[in-house]
């Protein structure tokens, strides 16, 4: 048996190549059985069945190859089967697959958790651990948050989306898909206004002071800062449609939670790692959170998140009062490893950067023609298109806007609490050309929504 050959990764060619309708005739049979075997709880954007990816392409059942504006939601930022991922974590299958980290320990977990604490905002003493998704990692932050405050309350955020467990989809804003039947909710949970500048009343020039005094105001009226354990905020907001918040507003709400002992807790679930230009989005506006969540493009797909932040809180819980039985499995830690390698050696910070460079003038330039594009906005490799009905701020649905792209082998999300927002989260490892010709077809995606 040969095990020296892979398809996938950066060799494959880095192709749009469409040889069947999408979804194909295979995809479709597969779709088929999918649908017979998973609940439709669990949803398909792109009703395709990869066999393999690489680069900047996902290559389907059909031998359609579909240039990938999703990277699988910002988690293969180094590209599938990157290849100092691939190394070593073949090594490591064929060592040992799992011992528990929390039984007897291994090497490659410590180092994760040295690397994190060093690549983190902030120069003071850092302490990680590792779990298996981003809610958990919220939810872990929570508390730890909460036993080192011995307070109960958390604030979060208008359109935030921060999991799908008990508590993390709480803490998330949007009723549905979220959301809708699945109370009661977890108790303590308040929610404050995000500088939202695209729909903020006044007009985005207020839009930072007024939203983070309304926070404040906020969380002293309703709450009482000193019930506070916790704010936790995406530093630009994922789910609810890349919505950056306006200059300002972060460091505000920081410094006021440093001010009051509350724990100010930085969900870069979907940011971290390069994404947006800066290894942390945080770093943008120098904002050192307390605890910082991190998963999605740490372990370019292996299931891992982490939980990062000041000694002094991380030391506070007591011994074994943290873990799980997989949490920082040998196989995604050696992955972890060599995604940081990888952003490090290939310098993805920058290339994240020119990816900016790249689709911000072709969008807004969008926005110049097309008066559905009510606006184009995000950082680094993390960009997104806010869709409306003409001459309005009303939200146009943007899933016939992606669909059209899907149809032409292009994979994009939407997003955003209305559904209106298309967002491109390309691999930040795929070619210019790519990046060009997927930006062609949405350009065509939004001309010919806009002549309907
Ligand atoms: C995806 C995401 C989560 C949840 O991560 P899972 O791994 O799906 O549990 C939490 N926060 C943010 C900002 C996310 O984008």
């Amino acid at each position: 048996m040969s095990t020296a050959t892979t398809q996938g990764g950066p060799q494959l060619p880095q192709e749009r190549r469409l040889v069947t309708e999408i979804p194909g005739p295979r995809s479709r049979e597969l779709l088929a059985r999918k649908q017979s075997a998973v609940p439709p709880g669990i949803g398909t954007t792109l009703p395709v069945f990869v066999t393999h990816a690489g680069g900047g392409v996902a290559v389907d059942v059909d031998g359609n190859s579909l240039i990938d504006f999703g990277s699988g939601i910002a988690v293969t930022s180094v590209g599938n089967s990157a290849p100092r991922v691939v190394e070593r974590v073949r090594r490591q299958v064929g060592d040992f697959t799992h011992t528990c980290f929390m039984v007897t320990p291994y090497e490659s977990y410590v180092a994760v958790c040295e690397r994190l604490n060093e690549l983190t905002p902030g120069d003071h003493a850092k302490r990680s651990f590792l779990v298996n998704s981003g809610a958990e990692a919220v939810e872990n932050a929570v508390k730890v948050a909460r036993h080192a405050t011995g307070r109960p309350a958390v604030v979060v955020f208008d359109h935030g989306y921060h999991g799908r467990t008990l508590l993390t989809m709480t803490l998330t804003a949007k009723n549905m898909p979220y959301k809708d039947g699945f109370g009661p909710f977890a108790p303590e949970v308040y929610r404050a206004p995000l500088a939202y500048p695209f729909r903020w009343p006044t007009g985005p020039e207020n839009c930072a002071e007024e939203a983070a005094a309304q926070a404040i105001d906020m969380i002293e009226k309703q709450i009482g800062a000193e019930h506070v354990a916790a704010v936790v905020i995406e530093p630009i907001a994922g789910e609810g449609g890349f919505i950056v918040p306006a200059r300002g507003f972060l460091p505000r709400i920081a410094e006021f939670c440093r001010a009051n002992g509350i724990v100010f807790i930085a969900d870069e679930v979907q940011t971290g790692f390069a994404r947006t230009g800066d290894l942390f989005a945080c770093e943008d506006e120098g904002v050192v959170p307390d605890i910082i969540c991190t998963a999605k493009g740490i372990a370019g797909g292996l299931p891992l998140a982490a939980v990062t932040g000041r000694a002094d809180l991380l030391d506070s819980v007591h011994v074994s009062g943290l873990g799980g039985t997989y949490g920082g499995n040998p196989l995604a830690c050696e992955a972890a490893l060599g995604v940081l390698e990888t952003i490090e050696q290939d310098k993805l910070v920058d290339r994240a950067r020119h990816i900016e460079e790249v689709m911000l003038p072709r969008l807004r330039a969008l926005r110049e023609r097309y008066d559905i594009v009510g606006d184009v906005r995000g950082r680094g490799a993390m960009i997104a298109v806010e869709l409306v009905r003409p001459g309005t701020r009303e939200p146009l649905p943007a899933g016939p806007v992606a669909a059209r792209c899907h149809a032409e082998g292009l994979i994009v999300l939407t997003a955003g609490t209305y559904g209106n927002v298309l967002r491109f989260l390309p691999p930040l490892v795929i070619p210019d050309h790519l990046l060009e010709e997927g930006l062609s077809i949405v350009e065509r995606a939004i001309a010919a929504a806009s002549t309907v």
